[in-house]
């Protein structure tokens, strides 16, 4: 078999063989490899990183499905059909944007199934939970954060003997030239190794939140915006580009600005929280805003020392805040029954209250404002001039500082076009041979508005993507 992309001189040094090869040790990887190593076929995984993980281990773990067992246990009745009707209200409401139904609609008919092969897998969930504008409780959450996905995914995987190598980026894509008719893709190649695949490679290598080419084609103004995982550099993309695959890329969300904590996991302060009256400043103390309007909010803190701001509230605000009283277990729902509000999504608890940020590295409190800037190392007599006057912003002790937030590109949306085999296709609709794509690589128009979508696309069109690659028979 000749080989296009790996000539005599060749700098890969090592050769693999296996069956099915997945670039990229995220969350859509290692559920692929997992699948297809449940196939009893040989799959290596290749991670650019030195520990897999991706921007999955930097989630906060939502996954939003219909029809898990968590959810008959609750004596929720839900349905694909209705969690799609749900999304489209999400859709209606967001800005305009290519849109690929079928393939929305697919995704919400895997709800329930991939939820709880995560569970049997050994995920540990809360929930469900509400999540509006959804009518049913359908949002699950994994203990601690999205880092269990990555912990249990990648266990399974070697259990089930995959080959994972860290450490691999793949540069370039190997081609089998033998065929009469196309070439295929035969394996791909890092600086170092090569490795081919007897049945198929599985591209999942992320989205181009920190591609520079992407985002000045597609972020405009927030092109400079740093990306929180640093190796979302589009390699995926790329490399389904050089294959001949088309792209989407005019997605709806395509890197909507997102404020963050700094601190890992990088929560993001509620809309809620600033219409209860908190507000946001920068390092010398200096109010920012308008707090309400998110896009205004972002360019403020993106013009502001740092790019930071800090968000204050005092007892005044924090009484519109829910707390666990309100709660009706399992569910974190009491902020969605008494309409009060919440400070961010969380792991676990799905949604932040007062009490679960005390001792997080991102809080402070302060009886005083002079203690809150001792606490935070904001400008006394800034914070002070907050708190003066007949309309001060800050009225009654105690006070409160979460911060320090960023503003962030902290996901990509937009990827190769496939289909629901999760099989890569070119501009005229066919399928490349034995080249798949799953997560934010293979994304296609699927609309992931909302919290907890982005990573049930990971795990479903993983596990297909994983499943239809092992069915292939071996080349010869
Ligand atoms: C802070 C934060 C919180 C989030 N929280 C949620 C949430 O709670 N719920 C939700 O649904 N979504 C959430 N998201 C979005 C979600 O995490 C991602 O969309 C999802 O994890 C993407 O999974 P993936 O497997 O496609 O990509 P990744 O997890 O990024 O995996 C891709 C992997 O490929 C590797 N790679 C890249 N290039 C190469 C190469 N050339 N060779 C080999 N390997 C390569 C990368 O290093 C990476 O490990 C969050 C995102 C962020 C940033």
């Amino acid at each position: 078999m000749r080989k296009r992309g790996m000539a005599d001189d060749d700098p890969a040094v090592a050769c693999l063989d296996t069956d099915v090869l997945v670039v990229g040790g995220g969350g859509a990887g290692l559920m692929a490899a997992v699948a297809a190593a449940r196939q009893r076929v040989g799959v290596a995984v290749l991670e650019a990183d030195w520990r897999m993980g991706g921007t999955t281990a930097l989630a906060i773990g939502s996954v939003t499905g219909a029809g898990s067992v968590l959810q008959r246990v609750a004596a929720i009745a839900d349905s694909p059909a209705d969690h799609y009707a749900d999304l489209m209200a999400i859709a209606a409401a967001g800005p305009p944007g290519a849109m690929n139904t079928a393939l929305t609609q697919w995704l919400c008919e895997q709800g329930g199934a991939t939820i709880d092969l995560l569970a049997e897998l050994g995920v540990s969930f809360t929930g469900p939970h509400p999540e509006p504008p959804h009518r049913r409780y359908r949002m699950h959450n994994a203990r601690p954060t999205g880092q269990a996905y990555i912990r249990t995914l990648e266990q399974a995987a070697g259990m089930l003997g995959v080959t994972l190598l860290g450490g691999c980026r793949v540069a370039r894509l190997l081609w089998d030239v033998d065929g009469t008719v196309d070439a295929t893709v035969a394996g791909v190649a890092t600086d170092v190794l090569a490795v081919r695949a007897r049945r198929a490679v599985v591209l999942a290598a992320g989205d181009a939140a920190a591609d520079p080419t992407w985002r000045a084609a597609h972020l405009g103004p927030w092109q400079d915006l740093p990306a929180l995982n640093p190796l979302a550099r589009g390699d995926g993309l790329r490399l389904g580009v050089d294959a001949g695959a088309s792209t989407v890329d005019d997605a709806p969300q395509t890197g909507v600005p997102s404020l963050r904590f700094a601190q890992p996991p990088h929560l993001a302060p509620a809309r809620g929280l600033f219409r209860a009256g908190a507000i946001a400043v920068d390092r010398a103390g200096r109010r920012l805003g308008p707090e309400r309007k998110r896009a205004a909010l972002c360019q403020a803190v993106a013009a502001a020392p740092g790019r930071q701001c800090y968000v204050l509230l005092d007892a005044e605000v924090a009484a519109h805040l829910a707390t666990a009283a309100d709660d009706a277990p399992p569910s974190r729902d009491g902020w969605y029954r008494t309409g009060k509000a919440y400070i961010a999504t969380i792991g676990e608890r799905a949604y932040a209250y007062l009490d679960d940020c005390r001792g997080q590295p991102w809080f402070a409190e302060g009886a005083t404002l002079a203690d809150l800037a001792r606490a935070t190392g904001l400008p006394a007599e800034a914070l002070a001039a907050l708190g003066a006057g007949p309309d001060a912003a800050l009225r009654r002790p105690p006070y409160y500082a979460l911060g320090p937030v960023g503003v962030w590109t902290a996901f990509t949306d937009g990827g190769l076009r496939v289909d629901t085999a999760m099989r890569v296709l070119r501009a005229d609709g066919t399928p490349l041979p034995r080249l798949f794509a799953a997560g934010a690589t293979g994304q296609d128009a699927v609309f992931l508005g909302g919290h907890g979508h982005h990573l049930l696309w990971a795990f479903a069109s993983g596990r297909v993507a994983g499943a239809s690659a092992a069915a292939l028979p071996p080349r010869a």
